[in-house]
């Protein structure tokens, strides 16, 4: 009988190990993952420029998050910085580049997470802020609140020495085209999340929103759980895509809950995230990462732009 519960025993340790050293091997030390935002486009019918203007600035920001990570710098500092550099550039829909709603104004939505102590900031409706996301950090930072809005954000930015720029600055030719033929297909919200050295996930979602939108509305980007969610012992997750539905799934939290009450995987949670979008008639797609730094790029729509960059692998850029 001894005999029996000590191979008993064994087996256990061994079974554990195996599982253990399977992870272990896999592990990164770091990693960072991006998207630039879901659509219906198709980057086979893009020109040889502007595939690679995309490419670069997709590799300018994964290799500035490899350096900052392998650095020994936090995933919330890391995500930040790196949704920075996303806003700065006019190809995406967040800062500079921007789409514009129906009155013609830019309204700007931004929302950062730290999975370490479950803090977030977030802004909405914003006009003249330069880098939201730095806002959105700045109220996790500085204030007792999680989200602010409108003229009190702008306010709560001017105070703390936010770069304010006139709202001409968000302008590109590509959007004034694209509203003045009242063509609303313009793509390119942002999403950082990472994983850092100390095992602390993070997660950021910058956009103008959606082309056209209703002034005032506000999308699932700057709603915690909806279009961000970041727990160190689960997932970094951010979304892209129709936020209505990305707001009735509660998204990003709906992924961490599938692995933390249903047992579920990154990809098995992923999956059932954009399946439950899918079903009610949405689109989009989101990135993530798990404390393992196992990472999965999930979207119902034709494409998405993404990439990511492990300490242990090369760059993987995709779109
Ligand atoms: N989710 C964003 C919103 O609904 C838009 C997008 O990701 O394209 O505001």
């Amino acid at each position: 009988m001894k005999k029996i519960f000590y191979c008993f025993i064994v087996l256990l340790i061994f079974k554990f190990f195996i599982i253990t050293e399977s992870i272990a091997q896999d592990k990164p030390e770091y990693c960072i993952v991006v998207h630039g935002g879901a659509g219906n486009f198709n980057s086979s019918e893009f020109d040889t420029a502007t595939y690679w203007k995309y490419y670069n600035s997709i590799k300018e920001v994964l290799l500035l998050g490899d350096s900052l990570l392998s650095n020994g710098i936090k995933a919330i500092d890391v995500v930040e910085k790196c949704a920075v550099i996303f806003e700065n550039s006019p190809l995406f829909n967040a800062g500079k580049g921007a789409v514009i709603n129906s009155k013609g104004e830019f309204e700007l939505d931004a929302s950062i997470m730290d999975g370490s102590n479950l803090k977030a900031g977030a802004v909405a409706g914003v006009k003249t802020v330069k880098n939201p996301i730095k806002l959105a950090r700045m109220v996790m930072d500085s204030t007792a609140h999680v989200m602010l809005i409108g003229a009190g954000a702008e306010e709560f930015a001017f105070i703390k020495g936010i770069e304010i720029v006139d709202p001409e600055y968000f302008e590109t030719p590509e959007v004034m085209k694209k509203y003045k033929s009242t063509v609303n297909d313009k793509n390119g919200t942002i999403g950082v999340v990472a994983l850092d050295k100390y095992g602390n996930l993070a997660a950021a979602t910058s956009t103008g929103g959606m082309m056209m939108k209703k002034y005032g509305r506000v999308g699932d980007s700057p709603i915690i759980g909806a279009g961000t969610y970041a727990d160190s012992h689960y997932a970094a997750v951010s979304c892209t895509g129709h936020g209505e539905y990305f707001i009735r799934t509660l998204c990003a939290y709906n992924l961490v809950a599938a692995m933390k009450y249903a047992n579920m995987n990154i990809v098995e949670a992923a999956e059932n995230a954009i399946l439950q979008i899918a079903n009610l008639g949405g689109t989009g797609g989101l990135i993530a990462v798990d404390k393992y730094g196992n990472v999965v790029f999930n979207y119902n729509s034709k494409s998405m732009f993404r990439g990511y960059k492990k300490s242990n692998t090369n760059l993987v850029i995709e779109f």
